[in-house]
């Protein structure tokens, strides 16, 4: 154990504070799904906190009872959720955030019991070794991503679109970045993609995000789940397991205005070039979760 592990403690009782949607024990028979959103206010940049209600109502609309727990500064993290979810924020903040979390221990015990994690932005980049926190001092993650965070040279700001990573299994990755760190990864943790327009973790190797077993990182915002709902469900999956495909005509909509005028615009503006027109006249397939996939476009 390095000087820099976290402290995890030994109790795994996981009291649930205040913030339940749902009592537990429903007509269906199973516990709720847990999903514990942390520290919204502290981190919660650009709609992060959507993500919550997507995961929530995707489980909702399978019959699966939902329990979304939310956490403050302060309050105990419940160590014994389903899935965690942790959104971005300004580098105060997300200092602030790293050193309760760590103090806590809460959710570094829901990872040694597999938990799913997914950090957005700066909350992607408390998951990993190190970052640069308030006044670029190097800043102790909470070591559950093999990552870590410098500075970008410029500001990363604007529409991103990366292509998976063929082991993720999911299609083109869509969403909106304002960062200024660039992530480098370690050979503990895989990319979840790589970036087509925008930035992405600005490694020099175009890759964007991350994932590390059932932890992962990604800078998108959007908020990510409500344009990448194929991503929200591989979210649930690691939970429940198989899940019912849905009615996703709304987010292919929405996908498909992003993917053929939005991300289009984004590269013709001088982010990244190698997006064409080729995308325009693409339809989305209808398939649940499915839109037309962007990965062989030169
Ligand atoms: N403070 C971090 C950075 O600028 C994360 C920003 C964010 O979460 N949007 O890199």
């Amino acid at each position: 154990m390095s000087p820099s592990d976290p402290v995890v403690p030994e109790d795994v009782s996981g009291a649930v504070p205040a913030g339940r949607s749902e009592p537990p024990g429903t007509p269906s028979g199973r516990d709720p799904l847990r999903i514990v959103h942390i520290y919204p206010h502290l981190l919660g940049t650009y709609g992060d906190a959507g993500n919550a209600l997507v995961l929530g109502q995707r489980a909702r609309s399978r019959g699966i009872p939902v329990e979304i727990i939310t956490v403050q500064p302060g309050e105990p993290v419940p160590a014994q959720g389903d899935i965690y979810l942790l959104g971005g924020g300004e580098d105060a903040k997300q200092t602030a955030a790293a050193h309760e979390l760590r103090e806590d221990g809460g959710i570094l015990v829901a990872a040694r019991r597999g938990a799913a994690i997914l950090g957005i932005c700066a909350g992607y980049q408390l998951l990993g070794e190190t970052f640069l926190g308030v006044g670029g001092a190097v800043t102790p993650g909470l070591g559950l991503l093999d990552v870590r965070t410098g500075r970008l040279e410029q500001r990363a700001v604007g529409n991103i679109l990366a292509r998976p990573a063929a082991d993720t299994w999911l299609p083109d990755l869509i969403g909106f970045e304002n960062h200024g760190g660039a992530t480098t990864l370690g050979p503990g943790a895989g990319a979840l993609g790589y970036v087509t327009v925008g930035v992405g973790n600005g490694d020099g190797r175009e890759t964007e995000g991350a994932v590390q077993g059932v932890v992962f990182g990604t800078y998108l915002h959007g908020p990510a789940l409500a344009l990448n709902p194929a991503f929200a469900d591989r979210l649930l999956a690691t939970a429940v397991g198989d899940l019912a495909p849905l009615d996703d005509l709304l987010s292919d909509r929405l996908r498909h205005h992003r993917l053929t005028e939005v991300l289009p615009a984004s590269a013709r503006a001088g982010r990244v070039d190698r997006i064409t027109a080729l995308l325009r006249g693409r339809k989305p397939t209808g398939a649940s979760g499915a839109t037309a996939s962007l990965s062989e476009v030169p």
